[in-house]
Formats: structure tokens, C-alpha cells, sequence
């Protein structure tokens, strides 16, 4: 009996993979799983899916679904997520006014939160990653958009609709590119690792002169990991690119720092890979727009430590709050 409900689910829906972790109530990760998630199926199967998977990996761990205590869920906003319900997704087409917490909970008989996957992410970081021991921390991950979470004095940041903290959403140019959101000159719309890439097959199909004119006639197209792969060897469009995106970024950091006056600001995602040609560019352009009135900024620009798992961490790390 001693066994009972000490354990936690934590799970990342993506539009591409759905990743489903089990924590203990220490936040050690048991086990982890990733299915492919097959939005075009629809939310009724995807879910069951879910479900299977989480009992037959139970059942195979020897971590019966009686020691789980609750679940937590991440996935992309925007949604009602106080009320457990995804409204719609442009990663999971199908997935419109689902009612997720309540099936799960009812399929899976445990309490279910439904989580904005960057809050996740972020809280994940907070909880046993780069942002132990702190108390205010913003957070970015750079993949397809820029996703965001803010901790301000230990917690979250929902707002009024639980939409806050779309920090990628941020406008760093009133005149600028047109965002996928429909506002023209977001953070997102130049300093995603698509939005790099993209800026980079822009300025060559306007004709600029780059190594990376070959990427893209042999592969169709560029990624922001063949960016800074040139920026390595030196290409100038890929410096003014790289640039371009680290400016942005410190920009955004600023911009954050004023918001919440964090101890942290946090880079997760996909283009993190890049490593230090992209963090040391970012704290670079930082120096040099940060104000001045106040010499002594004290905060740390760093990347996450947790990777992919941050997503389910954070989510079982929330269900525990519950
Ligand atoms: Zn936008």
C-alpha cells in the first residue's frame, strides 16, 4: 500500500510526437515514452492512444497505474487550459473544443491538468533544471515559434484568459514582417529557428551571394542548424542572419527584463544546438542595448539543461501542485 499514488504522468502532445513520462514524486524520471502523434486521426483516437500507451508502458514497468497520483498535459496555445480544454491548434488540426483533462481523467481515473506547452517546458527548468534555487525566471524556446514562460516569484504566469507570457509575440518592430499570429513584426517572425531559416532563403532567392545558395538548390530548402553551419565556415549572409536573430533575441531579453526583472533568462529548443556562436551574440547585442541608468544588471542569459525532457517533467512537476 505504501506504493500508492506517489507517482506522477507527465505528458508533451505535439504535432509531431507525443512524449508521456513517469515521475516520482521527487521528479526522478522512471520511464519515458515517444509515440508518434497522428493528429489527422483525430482527438478520439490520439487520445486512446494515449491511454493505451500509458497502461501498457505501466504494465511493463512494473509501476502500476494505481501509483499514479494525477497527470499533467502540455500542449501549444492557445486554449482554455483552467478548463482542461484544447479550443484549437494549428499543430492538431482535429483538435478543436476538446474537452482532454476530462476524457483522460475519465479513461484514466486521476485528476488531469492541461498546461500551455512553453509553461511546461519552462516550469520543468524551473523546478529541477537551470531554474532551481531561483524565484523569477523568463523563458524561451526557440523551434518552429518562440514559445514562452515567466516564473515571477515562484510561480507562473497565467493572466487573466491563461493566455499570458506569449513572449514571442512581442513586437520588436512595428513595421516589420508579418507574424504567423497576424501582427506584424513579433520577435517570433525573425528570431524562430524557421524564421532564421527562412529569412536566410529569402535574402538568397533576392539574390544575396551565400554557401548556402547550395543547401538549398540541393535540399529544397534551408534549416537554421545549415545557417549556423555556415556561419562556421564563415559565410557573410549567414553572419547577417545569425545576427539579425541574435539581436532580436537580446532585444527580447531586454524587453522581458523590464516585464519581470527575472534572475534568469532561459533558451531551450531546437536551435539551442547552435551553442555558444548564438548565446555569446545574444549577450553581446544585450550589452549593447540594455539601458544604462542601471550598470548593475545582474541577470544570467543561459541555456536550459533538461532538453526534450523539460516538457514532461514540467507537466508532472504541475501535477504535483495539484
Ligand atoms: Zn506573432
Amino acid at each position: 500500500m505504501a506504493m500508492q499514488n506517489k507517482n506522477f504522468i507527465g505528458i508533451d502532445l505535439g504535432g509531431t510526437n507525443i512524449k508521456i513520462g513517469c515521475l516520482s514524486a521527487n521528479m526522478k524520471l522512471l520511464w519515458k515514452i515517444s509515440i508518434p502523434t497522428n493528429a489527422q486521426m483525430g482527438p478520439a483516437i490520439v487520445i486512446d492512444r494515449i491511454v493505451d500507451a500509458i497502461k501498457e508502458t505501466a504494465n511493463k514497468k512494473n509501476i502500476p497505474l494505481k501509483t499514479i497520483k494525477a497527470i499533467g498535459i502540455g500542449t501549444p496555445g492557445p486554449a482554455k487550459y483552467s478548463q482542461g480544454i484544447i479550443t484549437r491548434c494549428s499543430n492538431l488540426p482535429k483538435f478543436t473544443n476538446v474537452p482532454i483533462s476530462k476524457i483522460l481523467k475519465k479513461k484514466l481515473g486521476r485528476p488531469v491538468i492541461l498546461e500551455n506547452d512553453a509553461n511546461a517546458a519552462c516550469f520543468g527548468e524551473f523546478v529541477v533544471g537551470v531554474g532551481r534555487n531561483i524565484k523569477n525566471m523568463v523563458f524561451f524556446t526557440l523551434g518552429t515559434g518562440i514559445g514562452a514562460g515567466i516564473i515571477s516569484d515562484g510561480k507562473l504566469l497565467y493572466g487573466s484568459g491563461d493566455n499570458a507570457a506569449e513572449l514571442g509575440h512581442t513586437i520588436v518592430n512595428i513595421n516589420g514582417r508579418l507574424c504567423s499570429c497576424g501582427q506584424h513584426g513579433c520577435a517570433e517572425a525573425y528570431a524562430s529557428a524557421t524564421n532564421t531559416a527562412k529569412r536566410a532563403t529569402e535574402a538568397i532567392e533576392a539574390g544575396a551571394k551565400s554557401s548556402l545558395k547550395k543547401v538549398l538548390n540541393k535540399n529544397g530548402q534551408i534549416t537554421s542548424k545549415d545557417v549556423y553551419e555556415h556561419l562556421a565556415k564563415g559565410d557573410k549572409l549567414a553572419k547577417k542572419i545569425t545576427d539579425e536573430t541574435a539581436e532580436v533575441l537580446a532585444v527580447l531579453c531586454i524587453n522581458s527584463l523590464h516585464y519581470v526583472e527575472p534572475e534568469k533568462i532561459v533558451f531551450a529548443g531546437g536551435m539551442i544546438a547552435a551553442g555558444k556562436p548564438l548565446l555569446d551574440r545574444i549577450k553581446y547585442y544585450f550589452k549593447q542595448h540594455i539601458w544604462k541608468i542601471k550598470q548593475e544588471n545582474t541577470v544570467e542569459i543561459c541555456f536550459a539543461t533538461l532538453g526534450e525532457d523539460a516538457g514532461i517533467i514540467g507537466a508532472a512537476a504541475l501535477a504535483r501542485e495539484t
